[in-house]
């Protein structure tokens, strides 16, 4: 069969509970960049109690407050099992703000119980007194290529990143994971965490080739993605910068 006509399946996390900050956007981020070269994708939403399928290439954690984190974590713990034999097995899981904090070992919110992660990602993650909100700007290395990438970020949560991860990026501007050590969101072979959001994939396509690109190769196409006319979308990403006080 040939990659046009099999599609790349993605399956999407909890998107009734996790999705404050447009995450669906990040979804058709792929969706779009795939159908551009024609190629498709097939998007599977999984909820609380759903069995998760084990045979997508992508899988997707948006962004959600405490109280949502809290509905999903229990359920998503029992996901754990399948998630990491997907992730080992060479499956891309992109995290965001609260879906990233999921896939660490544990969140403690603010005055509650910790609640459970996945440990995915070698992190963990204790809210702070204040929020750590606003534009972000940093530099990102992927498959050897470093890139700018732009966000915008709004957290309680301080992450700190044990050994068995590596920082996403490095911040040029922004708080990060922890307001501290000049890092922000953290990687594990096709596992990616985040806080950036609003949404992060439509201002940095850069970014979601790359996240393309893996999924495509678990998949066994073997297919390059030709280059987009992306003027658009680097305007955006141009903006952000601005913005953010890192262009003139
Ligand atoms: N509830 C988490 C925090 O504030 C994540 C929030 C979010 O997804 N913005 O740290």
């Amino acid at each position: 069969m040939s990659a046009a006509s099999r599609p790349v399946r993605l399956c999407h996390l909890y998107p009734g509970h996790l999705n404050i900050y447009a995450d669906r956007g990040n979804i058709a981020v792929f969706q779009r960049r795939l159908e551009w070269r024609g190629l498709a994708l097939e998007a599977v939403e999984i909820g609380l109690g759903d069995p998760i399928p084990g045979d997508c290439h992508l899988y997707y954690l948006g962004g959600g407050q405490d109280r949502d984190q809290m509905l999903v974590a229990e359920d998503l713990a029992q996901k754990a099992d399948p998630l990491r034999k997907a992730a080992d097995g060479g499956a891309v899981v992109l995290g965001v703000c609260g879906g990233y904090q999921l896939l660490g070992h544990r969140y403690a919110a603010a005055g509650g119980q910790p609640m459970p992660g996945i440990g995915l990602l070698d992190l963990e993650t204790t809210a702070g007194k204040s929020r750590l909100i606003g534009d972000v700007v940093m530099d990102v290395t992927l498959n050897g290529h470093t890139r700018t990438v732009v966000g915008y970020e709004n957290h309680a949560g301080r992450t700190h990143l044990g050994g068995g991860c590596t920082p996403l990026g490095r911040l040029r501007r922004g708080r990060g994971n922890n307001g501290a050590d000049g890092c922000e969101g953290a990687v594990a072979g096709r596992t990616v965490g985040t806080y950036l959001h609003g949404p992060l994939l439509p201002k940095n396509p850069w970014l979601a080739d790359t996240l393309l690109g893996w999924a495509l190769d678990h998949a066994g196409f073997s297919v390059e993605l030709a280059p987009l006319d992306d003027d658009l979308e680097q305007a955006a990403h141009a903006v952000a910068q601005t913005r953010a006080g890192q262009k003139r």
